[in-house]
């Protein structure tokens, strides 16, 4: 790497990006990548700033066509050479479901950091210049590289595969569940700790299909897995409740979409431990395996359905996207 590292922002928008409107007295987009940028200073002394504005949306806008143009864009990027590291700006309340996605369809070594802000711009302790600030850094750092996807926020560093939001306002809004931090970046030095996060590649879609997530609760009935089916869904994800397990009306309604060919794997609507098949009741994990369900193990629902999508999208067949829960 040169002694002074390339580092490309790809501007997508969220609060990192956004001021309070004076009518409304609530955030809106406002500022482009480049004046986000220019405000931080010090951060020409991180490396060669270099600044795109793909786009200006919160994070809840984006829909699956953007991740497949994102992923295309910093494929681009990373195979002609142009930046040592990439800094993804982006809205925090997606960010774990864009990050991954592009952490399964971009092979390379080359570090893609995301990050983004809590607060908005207009904020008087507006989080977004030091987590620009820290994310520039692992961006430039050797260490970052071939570590796959990355979410840098408050100083904490997570493998895409296991970060998720865990809480709605604290500028500390970011976790990794099993194990923990990738590492730390702390007054721009770069710490990565052993944690390890197994990681799947798959060849980035021309299109990604309609995979819904259903949620398991007490009561629930059959309605939300038929109407995702009628609405041409070609895979599902269960939030499951435990380990991963349903209540009788959702078991035969897997049951009958998995004998119509359509996918399905279970996860857990519970944060740590992932799931797995334990129980052989009618609507017990194990149950749910014998019927043909694949289980999520580490991934959250969100995350289950980024691979899935991305699985059926390049024509994996059954057994092709049950080797890619690993
Ligand atoms: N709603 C915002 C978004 O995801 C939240 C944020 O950026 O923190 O775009």
């Amino acid at each position: 790497m040169p002694s002074r590292p390339r580092i490309h922002f790809v501007a997508t928008g969220g609060t990192i990006a956004m001021r309070i409107d004076q009518a409304t007295g609530g955030a809106v987009p406002a500022l482009s990548g480049a004046e986000l940028t220019e405000a931080v200073p010090g951060l020409q002394f991180v490396g060669q700033i270099d600044v795109e504005e793909f786009a200006n949306i919160p994070s809840e806008h984006m829909q699956p066509e953007f991740w497949l143009r994102l992923a295309r864009r910093i494929q681009d990027i990373v195979d002609q050479d142009s930046a040592d590291g990439v800094v993804v700006l982006h809205g925090t309340d997606i960010m774990e479901e864009t990050a991954f996605f592009l952490d399964v369809t971009v092979p390379t070594p080359v570090p893609i950091v995301f990050t983004g802000a809590m607060r908005s711009a207009s904020d008087p302790k507006a989080d977004g210049p030091s987590n620009i600030m820290d994310a520039a850094a692992v961006a430039a750092s050797a260490d970052a590289r071939d570590r796959g996807v990355v979410i840098v926020m408050h100083g904490d560093i997570h493998s895409a595969r296991r970060v998720t939001k865990i809480d709605t306002s604290a500028v500390d809004a970011f976790e990794s569940i099993m194990p923990p931090d990738l590492g730390k970046v702390r007054s721009g030095l770069v710490e990565f700790s052993a944690a390890w996060s197994p990681r799947v590649h798959v060849p980035l879609p021309e299109q990604l299909p309609r995979v819904d997530i259903i949620y398991m609760y007490s009561g629930v009935d059959d309605f939300a897995l038929r109407a995702a089916l009628e609405r041409g869904a070609t895979g599902l994800v269960i939030a499951g409740v435990g380990a991963g397990n349903v209540n009788q009306a959702l078991f035969q309604g897997i049951n009958e979409a998995l004998a119509a060919g359509i996918p399905v794997v279970i996860s857990s609507r519970v944060p740590y431990g992932g799931a797995q098949p334990l129980y052989s009741y009618a609507g017990g994990g194990m149950a749910l395996r014998r019927a043909g369900a694949i289980f999520a193990r580490d991934l959250n629902p969100q995350k289950a359905r980024v691979l899935l999508m991305v699985g059926l999208g390049a024509g994996y067949d059954r057994q092709g996207l049950e080797g890619l829960f690993v």
